[in-house]
């Protein structure tokens, strides 16, 4: 085929040698047209090939989604956000008893009756006390102990308490310490003998008349001293009315009321006073009580006056 095809483009172009030059033209414009026409296949082919080419060929540029990061990183941050500790172990232990609400302390007073027992008085001043369910303290003359044993076995039974106040009453100040100390083991030994019970761990000096020395033998037999904080002048201003508005002016919690059981206007500011303190919201306890929720424990050779201390008048 592309024999004969040369054979006669050869014999076209000898033809158009051999009988005149018009043919050459001819040929010239036939060989540009070829030439044409071969290029127009060639880019006819080229964009052919172009067009059939897979597109699996086409290489796209990395996708990167950032909403798609964003969305994950904010999404940890909740997760450790939102951590919680793994649960501990669960131990069968009792449940702990509910704490019991402390009770609401209520203000106290301590009433004192010092140089009885009275036969005449301290009776009455019982009765008192017992139809207020109150408690009270006794300091007692050794000297009066055998005659009044029914009253001081009573205040006992009563839930009074019942110290020493020497033997005979007198200036402790005045004594050396055999005196000092005979004046207080001869006073609680018969307290002692009469009662089968047992005096209060102190006492306290007539007068309320103290010095080293009845300090350092009260402090030697253990006991501690006791003063007052009122002092509504009982033993001086023989007048109910009178005792009962002094102890009244002066009252605040934690006072020690010094009295005298012997006269007669006590017992009977006592029986105004019992029940108005108890109306006024205090507690009547023993020294003892009274000690221990201001001070606690007590120690010997210490003198205690209750939250006040005493005016200037000794008895
Ligand atoms: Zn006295």
């Amino acid at each position: 085929m592309f024999y004969l095809f040369t054979e006669n483009v050869l014999n076209v172009i000898l033809c158009l040698e051999y009988f005149s030059d018009a043919g050459m033209i001819l040929m010239k414009k036939m060989m540009n047209m070829f030439t044409l026409i071969t290029g127009l296949l060639l880019i006819f082919l080229l964009t052919a090939c172009h067009a059939a080419l897979p597109e699996t060929l086409t290489i796209a540029p990395p996708r990167i989604d950032f909403m798609s990061m964003n969305t994950r990183i904010y999404e940890a941050q909740i997760q450790l956000m939102i951590y919680e500790p793994p649960p501990l172990p669960v131990y069968d232990v009792e449940e702990a008893p509910e704490p019991e609400p402390e009770p609401i302390r209520r203000p106290m007073v301590a009433l004192t009756f010092d140089d009885g027992p009275s036969l005449a008085n301290t009776g009455f001043i019982l009765d008192v006390l017992a139809d207020h369910d109150a408690k009270a303290t006794f300091f007692v003359l050794g000297s009066r102990v055998e005659a009044g044993a029914e009253l001081i076995n009573r205040m006992f039974d009563e839930g009074h308490e019942v110290a020493g106040h020497s033997w005979g009453h007198p200036r402790l100040t005045g004594l050396g310490i055999a005196g000092i100390t005979r004046e207080i083991t001869r006073t609680s030994d018969i307290i002692r003998d009469v009662s089968g019970n047992e005096p209060a761990v102190f006492f306290r000096a007539p007068y309320g008349a103290i010095n080293n020395n009845v300090i350092n033998v009260a402090r030697d037999l253990g006991y501690a001293l006791i003063r007052w904080s009122v002092d509504p002048k009982d033993w001086d201003v023989r007048c109910a009315e009178h005792v009962y508005n002094e102890v009244m002016r002066a009252v605040v919690d934690g006072s020690i009321i010094l009295l005298h059981d012997i006269h007669v206007t006590t017992a009977m500011a006592t029986a105004r006073i019992v029940p108005r303190l108890i109306e006024m919201g205090f507690d009547l306890v023993t020294v003892s009580e009274l000690l221990a929720d201001v001070y606690g424990e007590i120690e010997p050779g210490v003198e205690y006056s209750g939250n006040r201390y005493a005016n200037q008048s000794q008895r």
